[in-house]
């Protein structure tokens, strides 16, 4: 064997440490603060960057999942928060001051949009909005000042890609630093990192986490940029993750790769379903030969993940009376975990940009089978007809 371990290998095995009787997963260190036999003792461990002292900086078992995630992602280093938003707020403020601009993927996960474009305008940070899915409107949204270029492929809504080698190369050209937002895909399946990414942030809420019982968010990337993150953003705004909520995201990062693998059966059977009916427009998820950037999709992802959304006309009514009559998908916002899940929303998507709303699903882990059936009866009590066409096509 040669090369780096895979997904199922990493998350399988933790490296040993002597200190911990041989367990197997490293216990809660449900410890606030660590002590010492002596001044000297504690002066020590302080000085190390990697000492116990405590748990806002380090703790054992919230490290041991850092570890886990950076080399999941190929970074050298990593460092979890409290949410994903507090992971995606170390890594901006991070990465700029007062005076810089940032360029930013117009259809970005919503509340790290206004992040961005609204609250950090308080502090002298202008950003521009640019289609992601176009390099050359990204390019030309750069000014000198521009010292962050935040990306998240593919997006959550209308699942658009950024070519992420050619926007993190013409970035490092320019001096400015990207941040990739990689929960759609997660480390299983995309390694922005290796596609010349700085930074990659994860919503580890979603598949990392797999169960809908925790939150939290990482940060990964070189250790120089994340030892500067660790001493500002981390203790400084302090929204870093207790360690019950590591040990619990670390147990569900145990079979991340299979149910990766789960996903993505069930939503290529699910998407390749809704493709075949009449009265369903547009489908949108990259796994499809039918998406516009599947090509990239495949170039630089090994796989794709169990969300995905689509158009059926123009009745939002009718589409909430579908999505109302599902049973097996539940009505919610999240996605990543073992349930199945439905929403309603809307949002600008297309090139033009137009007004639009489609119905998002996320595919859990139940059989494909009866997913499809849920989701035709659904179709059939909001009185879709099979021999109607979506008119907007
Ligand atoms: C949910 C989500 C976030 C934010 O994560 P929280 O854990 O809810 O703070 C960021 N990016 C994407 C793509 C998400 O789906």
């Amino acid at each position: 064997m040669s090369g780096r371990p895979d997904a199922y290998t990493i998350v399988s095995h933790d490296a040993h440490d002597a200190k911990h009787y041989g367990a197997v997963h490293l216990p809660v260190y449900d410890s606030s603060l660590f002590t010492f036999r002596t001044v000297a003792d504690m002066e020590r461990e302080g000085n190390e960057p990697e000492g116990f002292v405590y748990s806002r900086g380090n703790n054992p078992t919230v490290r041991s999942l850092e570890r886990a995630l950076a080399e999941l992602e190929g970074g050298e280093d990593a460092r979890c928060f409290a949410t994903g938003m507090g992971a995606i707020s170390a890594a901006v403020l991070s990465s700029i001051r007062s005076g810089d601009h940032i360029v930013c993927v117009d259809q970005a996960y919503g509340p790290a949009r206004r992040l961005i474009g609204e609250y950090l305008r308080r502090y002298d940070i202008e950003a521009d909005f640019a289609d992601g899915s176009d390099l050359a409107a990204i390019e030309s949204a750069l000014r000198p000042n521009t010292k962050l270029l935040y990306l998240e492929s593919p997006t959550s809504l209308f699942f658009e890609l950024q070519d992420l080698r050619a926007c993190t190369a013409m970035a490092r050209a320019r001096g400015i630093r990207t941040v990739v937002d990689n929960t759609w895909a997660s480390p299983v399946f995309q390694r922005p990192l290796e596609l010349g990414a700085d930074l990659v942030v994860h919503s580890l809420t979603k598949y990392a986490s797999g169960h809908s019982d925790a939150m939290g968010g990482v940060v990964v990337g070189r250790a120089e940029a994340i030892r500067e993150l660790s001493g500002s953003e981390l203790v400084l705004l302090g929204s870093v993750m207790p360690p019950q909520t590591a040990s619990l995201i670390h147990r569900g990062l145990r079979t991340l790769p299979l149910r990766m693998e789960r996903h993505q059966a069930g939503a290529m059977a699910v998407a390749a379903y809704l493709e075949s009916l009449p009265f369903v427009g547009r489908v949108r998820y990259p796994g499809l030969p039918s998406h516009p950037q599947h090509e990239l999709a495949r170039a630089q992802m090994s796989g794709f993940g169990g969300l995905l959304s689509f158009e059926a006309g123009r009745d939002r009514e009718k589409l909430a009376r579908f999505v109302d009559a599902l049973t097996y998908f539940r009505i919610g916002f999240s996605w990543g975990g073992y349930e199945s899940l439905a929403s309603l929303q809307e949002g600008c998507a297309g090139m033009p940009r137009r007004k639009t709303h489609a119905v998002r699903l996320h595919v859990g882990l139940e059989s494909p089978d009866v997913l499809i059936e849920d989701l035709a009866q659904a179709f059939r009590a909001a009185g879709f007809d099979e021999r109607e066409r979506d008119k907007d096509e």
